[in-house]
């Protein structure tokens, strides 16, 4: 039989799981900070909560969406976002009669795209969403909370947050109208993927990673010259905020997302240390998805952040001492090892054994993982019902009773 992974899935462990977990720390202290509740969705949901919010013609729609059929006929698909699952959650639950309401969520997502370095086909995602109010400063606190968790993880990183404004839903109809004008202009010239989408998706064409396709998108119209007074003003407001708060930002006029629902605001953390996937971070306004999804008709505004991407960029890796290891001379004093363990584990000290007893082999495992102390329980302890406390750092050794060895521990 043969074992192996399926391709763009990737195992987490060793420095990896170490980073996952930092990071879901300082997004916990966050969230609390700031009062945002977590809110959990399931992996799988009906296909339909996806295919007409993301857009039809959305690449993750079209290409990416792990769908399948249940044995009943149902369509279900593997989340690929958490923006439309959090609202439908938050729909089915009732959890919008209190507004605003502010969740977060962490979690894998799913998308079959091309695996490259930095994407997978399952990665993890954070995400923050404010449900129910369109107050500017309601974009600046995502913002603000994303900064925050990205520089406390990559002090040393340069990141670059890139803003824009897509007005609202009727500007950016007329945009996309314009855009395909003018792209319509310059078939010829664009790559063949790019031509696919003149008219079904123009917005994706300034993302295009084709020579060619950047030159001419570089004459496109801009989506700024299709706002109304209302969207750009609110813009100004957010751009003269960040200002204030000495967050830097890049107004990125192509910035104009994947994905249908947004409207207004967007913003994506960048980072040059990445290569090709080089987004930490994006999100925007999606002003009447949730409507759109059969709540009531509120605004809504989130990001999500790559997991792996972050971790990518993590340097330092510590590694947890284990406070004891365990050596033992021989098995028939096992009776007083697992007496020790409990003692330990009641304790709250951590301890380790290799399940071998051999003293030898026990004292070098414990200096390979640079164990605090090693307890060594051998004929003269059992005799004296006491045990051997050796501090592994100077090689002093102690003889002491079980009931001291918290005490004994703490006080060094
Ligand atoms: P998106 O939902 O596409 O805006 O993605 C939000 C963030 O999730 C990105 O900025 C990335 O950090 C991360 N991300 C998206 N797609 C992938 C992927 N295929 N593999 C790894 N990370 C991803």
């Amino acid at each position: 039989m043969e074992t192996r992974k399926v391709r763009g899935t990737h195992d987490i462990y060793g420095d990896d799981i170490y980073n996952f977990n930092k990071i879901k720390n300082i997004v916990l202290n966050n969230a609390s900070l700031s009062s945002f509740k977590e809110l959990q969705t399931p992996i799988f949901e009906y296909s339909n909560l996806f295919s007409k919010p993301l857009g039809e013609h959305s690449d993750v729609v079209l290409k990416e969406m792990y769908t399948f059929k249940d044995k009943n006929d149902d369509y279900l698909t593997l989340r690929p976002e958490y923006t439309t699952p959090m609202i439908r959650a938050a729909i089915t639950n009732n959890l919008l009669n209190t507004l605003p309401l502010k969740v977060f969520g962490i979690g894998p997502m799913f998308r079959r795209e091309r695996p490259q370095k930095g994407r997978y086909r399952q990665f993890n995602q954070i995400n923050f969403e404010i449900f129910g109010t369109n107050d500017y400063l309601a974009d600046i606190e995502l913002i603000l909370i994303a900064y925050d968790i990205l520089t406390a993880l990559l002090p040393n990183i340069d990141i670059e947050l890139n803003i824009n404004s897509l007005g609202t839903k009727e500007n950016l109809k007329e945009y996309k109208n314009e855009l395909s004008k003018y792209f319509e202009n310059k078939k010829i010239e664009l790559s063949e993927e790019s031509r696919d989408k003149i008219f079904s998706n123009p917005l994706r064409i300034l993302d295009s990673k084709d020579d060619i396709d950047i030159n001419i998108s570089k004459q496109a119209p801009i989506i700024n010259d299709f706002i109304n007074k209302e969207s750009r003003d609110q813009y100004d407001l957010i751009k003269k905020t960040l200002k204030t708060l000495k967050i830097n930002f890049k107004e990125n006029p192509t910035l104009v997302r994947g994905l249908d629902y947004y409207c207004n605001t967007v913003f994506e953390f960048k980072t040059k240390s990445l290569g090709s996937q080089d987004t930490l971070l994006g999100g925007g306004r999606y002003d009447g998805l949730i409507g759109l999804l059969g709540g009531p008709d509120i605004p809504g505004i989130g990001w999500a952040a790559g997991i792996e991407r972050i971790s990518m960029l993590m340097k330092e890796s510590i590694k947890t001492k284990t406070d004891v290891h365990l050596a033992i001379f021989d098995s028939k004093f096992k009776n007083h090892l697992i007496k020790v363990t409990k003692y330990l584990r009641e304790n709250q000290i951590s301890y380790y054994w290799n399940y071998k007893y051999n003293f030898k082999k026990s004292l070098t495992k414990a200096n390979l993982e640079d164990a605090k102390y090693v307890i060594i329980i051998g004929e003269d302890e059992f005799s004296n019902d006491s045990y051997t406390l050796k501090k592994l750092d100077d090689g002093q050794q102690f003889e002491i009773k079980i009931n001291d060895i918290k005490k004994f521990i703490k006080k060094k």
